[in-house]
């Protein structure tokens, strides 16, 4: 077989390089281990409820989430979700707190101390870093004090990284606050700045608007695997491994117990850091190691569905639990009181995760063992006299989500370096430019441009 591009990895990002290569006209083939599309993104229903397995909602965040919607025209409804998703609850004392939305809450919220408040007037005024390594934990700390990096960073890091700001890398895990340090001096002044300053038609597009789409989120997967072309794809391919010739690529792969192989000019990856030694034999192992070190976290995900909810009022996105809080789940997901059609009328869905980087142990628990501690922390938390689900999931997620630490920049690297040396071959994934489904997207465009 020959074709010009091959993608390694349906998920959203070779999905959407496969979306706009099929746009443009090329000839493409995808490569995917299991046999079905969409990688972490899965949706199903069961009972009345509609629920996610992976991602739940995303973030508008760049121009290309936007203009992929766009782009779809009629084939999906994006759900962007109302207000609502602004009052987000941080856990301080065993009491959900609002995250402070404007100048009075912030002045009155228990979440920070008085004297982290009187802080915060300085650090408009504060030097800025010199280490491009600093950890984030340390960034906060230096300019906004312990209570904001206890109570804002640290749940905030969690309900996105399930990370640990002690080892997350600001430059590479959080660019766009690193930047407002670096070029503005200051993030509250930095932020103000940005706001004024001018953007173009593109950039405009980006929002901070949540996200899902009707139906859930395997309607958008599903909608990019149509439009792509279901003859361009090859699912249960096992065993994948490229091989450089002279100016293409072998490829070769076995499904159903069947060996293929295939020519092509390009091969884009759009799998994880992990998956690639297997993939890319002929790279030495040393600088492979490079790459493929990425630390990711395992998280547990739990859905609970009840047919009557007589809880904690949901009347938000959710509510994260900061470490310091020393509970064992990370944080809750509001989802039926922001998306449609997710539970019955009077019912709820939620969506909760435990483990992360710093609880990594509970993703080992057993079954039986996870429930329990669902039972006891809901109970608790969501403020239930019984707890008796009618719905109630458990997916593990063993290589989660990507940690952008210290050794971020000589893994970003050596990506370059290999893509020089092997003209055609183009590594992409989550192994860099950020982890949400907004950044992906983002990626999964510019990769299909490197293959025009
Ligand atoms: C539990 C969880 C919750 C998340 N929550 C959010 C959220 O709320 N908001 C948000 O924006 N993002 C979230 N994310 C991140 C978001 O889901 C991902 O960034 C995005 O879906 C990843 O897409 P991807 O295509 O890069 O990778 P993946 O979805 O991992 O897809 C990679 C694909 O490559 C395939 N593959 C792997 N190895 C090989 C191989 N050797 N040969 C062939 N195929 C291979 C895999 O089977 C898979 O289909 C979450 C992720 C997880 C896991």
């Amino acid at each position: 077989m020959k074709t010009d591009t091959i993608i390694i990895g349906a998920g959203l990002t070779g999905l959407t390089t496969a979306f706009y290569l099929q746009r443009a006209g090329k000839d493409f083939l995808v490569l995917e281990k299991t046999d079905t599309y969409g990688g972490a993104i899965q949706t199903e229903t069961e009972k009345d409820f509609l629920y996610e397995k992976g991602p739940n909602t995303g973030v508008v965040g760049t121009p290309e989430m936007a203009e992929l919607f766009e782009d779809l025209g009629d084939k999906i409804k994006p759900e962007i979700a109302g207000d609502e998703v602004n009052k987000r609850y941080i856990l301080k004392n065993g009491k959900w707190e609002a995250l402070p939305g404007g100048l009075w809450q912030g002045i009155t919220t228990p979440l920070f101390t008085t004297k982290d408040k009187f802080r915060l007037l300085g650090e408009p005024f504060r030097k800025k870093g010199t280490n491009q390594h600093e950890t984030l934990a340390d960034l906060v700390k230096r300019r906004m004090g312990q209570s904001f990096l206890d109570y804002a960073i640290d749940p905030f890091i969690l309900g996105v990284y399930s990370g640990d700001p002690a080892y997350l890398v600001p430059k590479y895990a959080l660019p766009k606050l690193y930047n407002l340090e670096q070029n503005y001096g200051s993030f509250i002044g930095g932020a103000i700045k940005k706001g004024f300053a001018k953007k173009d038609e593109h950039e405009k597009k980006a929002s901070r608007k949540v996200f899902s789409v009707e139906g859930g989120l395997a309607n958008l997967t599903k909608a990019l695997y149509q439009s792509a072309g279901e003859k361009h794809f090859i699912f249960n391919a096992e065993n994948t491994q490229v091989f450089p010739e002279n100016d293409y690529f072998t490829v070769k792969t076995v499904q159903n117990g069947a060996p293929i192989s295939i020519q092509a000019k390009k091969v884009i990856t759009a799998i994880g850091a992990f998956a690639l030694p297997e993939i890319l034999p002929f790279v030495p192992k040393e600088q492979m190691q490079k790459i493929s070190k990425l630390k990711y976290a395992r998280v547990v995900e739990v859905v609970l569905g009840f047919n009557h909810w007589t809880g904690f009022p949901l009347d938000g996105f959710g509510g994260l639990i900061p470490f310091i809080e020393n509970r064992d789940v990370l944080g809750y997901l509001f989802l039926s009181a922001f998306l449609k059609n997710r539970a019955p009328e009077h019912g709820a869905l939620l969506t909760l995760f435990l483990g992360g980087v710093r609880k990594d142990y509970i993703n080992d628990y057993s079954d039986d063992e996870i429930r329990k501690i669902v039972d006891n922390e809901t109970k608790d938390l969501m403020k239930l006299t019984n707890f008796k689900p009618d719905l109630f999931k458990i997916f593990r997620h063993k290589q989660a989500i990507p940690q952008y630490g210290e050794d971020s920049g000589e893994r970003f690297k050596t990506v370059k370096a290999l893509e020089k040396q092997y003209q055609g071959l183009i590594i992409g994934g989550n192994l860099k430019e950020g982890i949400g489904m907004a950044d992906r997207v983002k990626q999964g465009k510019l990769l299909s441009k490197c293959a025009y």
